[in-house]
């Protein structure tokens, strides 16, 4: 029940931007009620700049799309979104909501609107998002903050409580115990001890959410500023929740699982420190980072991890279908894992460089070191002077800048060796072309149109045999030089 100003407290809001105003100004002009609430709200409160807008409104979404031309209007929960100028400003205008019957714990079963805004307010998750502002006067920014559940309070003291009675608030929707801690840790809150005791009993829950939304929520927190919210900080919190072991459950699998590593920890320790150690910026990263070691869990044996790269690819792949990462992301993350044990030293031949650059695929490069430089800081190993990360990415350079490195940077094209050599178009131009590239990785020199005929030529001489094993009969050892 509310306990706050549900009347009003007088607040000037002077950040708010000339859109943002303007869409207010013109739901109060049709006569309609309109105010600032949610996440915009409080991040104003906090004094920090909103990343999005919301307005809640008791104009229905027809009513709204018809205020504002250009407006678009796609889901069935009536929020209608609002390209405001100057900016563009996006705005995202919601009818105020009453919801009756949440069966599934995901989705409201039925959502209606005619409500006020306290209503609105009441079905909202915790109190700091709970908040409205009602403009008096938009020109100077001046209107009335209505804040039934002492929401701005809460923000001041730093603590984050559901609305009303937590169970109820996270019995009708599992996503919010996930937004839980991303809001606890970006915000850098305590967890009211009513609301976390809720959250320890509605842990299990969150294994009912779809993947998408569960995906959706990693991302926000992966994505939280490096030194304000490191990513270790909020997993470290789900897995005091009993969250983890719901969300990721192979992560958790590493607690425990012991590491000879420079900094103490376990396996767990070390991939959460992996996390942070990427950039925020590129949160499916830190997510890979998060999980490269997985395999270590089901690897373990004399101290060793033999093949761990091998077993985390795999598992790796599996949890990036589970949480339905698009297929790129799921290729991406499968290559890095599989790839990060690689293992560089001065004594790497130019060939042995070319041979890494094929193996891992000239654009996963940068993501690779990107991944080793924060394995290493998790590790709390420095790298080398000489025979080291920088070494290995300036030789890489080189290769990249001045080998050939693929069949289409080769001197024959498929047509010559028909034209020239008289072989019949199909698969072993493809076989004999591979079987060129590995001959030029290894030297460069051979690069040249003569040279190349002739190599295939000696090929074909050989007989059928030679080309039939596909790309790898004539391949060097792939293994480190
Ligand atoms: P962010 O800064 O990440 O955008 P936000 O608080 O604005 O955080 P949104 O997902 O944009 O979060 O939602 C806007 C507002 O809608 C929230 O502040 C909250 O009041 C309400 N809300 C969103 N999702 C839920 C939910 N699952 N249950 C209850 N209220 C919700
Ligand atoms: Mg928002």
């Amino acid at each position: 029940m509310p306990t706050g100003s549900a009347d009003g407290r007088a607040l000037q809001l002077g950040q708010l931007p000339e859109a943002v105003a303007g869409v207010l100004a013109r739901l109060g002009d049709a006569g309609h009620q309109a105010a600032l609430v949610g996440g915009s709200l409080r991040d104003l409160l906090r004094g920090s700049a909103p990343g999005d807008w919301d307005v809640a409104t008791s104009a229905p979404p027809e009513q709204v799309a018809a205020l504002f031309p250009g407006a678009t209007w796609e889901n069935p929960f009536g929020t209608v979104t609002v390209r405001a100028t100057p900016g563009p400003v996006s705005v995202e205008v919601t009818t105020f909501r009453v919801e009756a019957g949440y069966r599934d714990q995901r989705r409201p079963d039925e959502v209606r609107w005619g409500g006020s805004l306290e209503e609105d307010l009441s079905r909202r998750d915790f109190t700091i998002n709970a908040i409205g502002w009602i403009p008096e006067d938009l020109r100077s920014r001046r209107g009335l903050l209505v804040d039934p559940y002492d929401g701005a309070a809460d923000l001041q003291r730093g603590v984050l409580r559901a609305v009303g009675d937590p169970d109820q608030r996270f019995s009708e929707d599992a996503l919010r115990i996930l937004r839980a801690v991303r809001f606890a840790t970006r915000f850098g809150l305590e967890l009211d001890p009513a609301t976390e005791d809720a959250l320890r009993r509605h842990a299990a829950a969150a294994g009912t959410l779809s993947g998408e939304r569960v995906r959706d929520e990693l991302l926000r927190i992966l994505g939280a500023d490096q030194v304000q919210a490191p990513p270790s900080r909020a997993f470290a919190m789900m897995e005091r929740l009993g969250l983890l072991v719901v969300v990721l459950p192979e992560l958790q699998a590493m607690r425990g699982v012991p590491q000879a590593k420079a900094r103490p920890g376990d396996a767990l320790d070390h991939s959460l420190r992996t996390a942070d150690a990427l950039p925020a910026g590129d949160p499916y990263l830190r997510l890979f980072g998060l999980l490269h070691d997985l395999g270590k869990a089901s690897t373990l044996g004399d101290g060793h991890f033999i093949g761990h790269e091998v077993v985390g690819a795999q598992m790796v792949e599996a949890i990036l279908r589970r949480l339905h990462v698009p297929r790129v992301e799921v290729a991406r993350g499968r290559l890095l894992v599989r790839h990060h044990m690689f293992a560089y030293a001065g004594e790497w031949t130019d060939a042995a460089v070319r041979r890494f650059i094929r193996r891992v695929g000239a654009s996963s490069l940068a993501d690779l070191f990107a991944l080793r430089r924060a394995d290493d800081v998790a590790s709390g190993v420095e790298e080398p002077q000489s025979g080291g990360l920088d070494e290995l990415r300036a030789r890489v350079g080189v290769e990249l800048a001045t080998s050939p490195l693929s069949a289409g940077q080769l001197a024959v094209r498929g047509d010559d060796l028909i034209n020239e050599l008289g072989v019949r178009p199909g698969p072993i131009v493809g076989r004999l072309l591979a079987e060129l590239l590995e001959a030029v990785l290894e030297n460069p020199a051979l690069n040249e149109r003569d040279a190349l005929l002739a190599l295939a030529h000696a090929s074909l001489a050989r007989g059928p045999e030679a080309t039939t094993g596909g790309a790898g009969t004539h391949r060097p050892a792939r293994s480190r030089p």
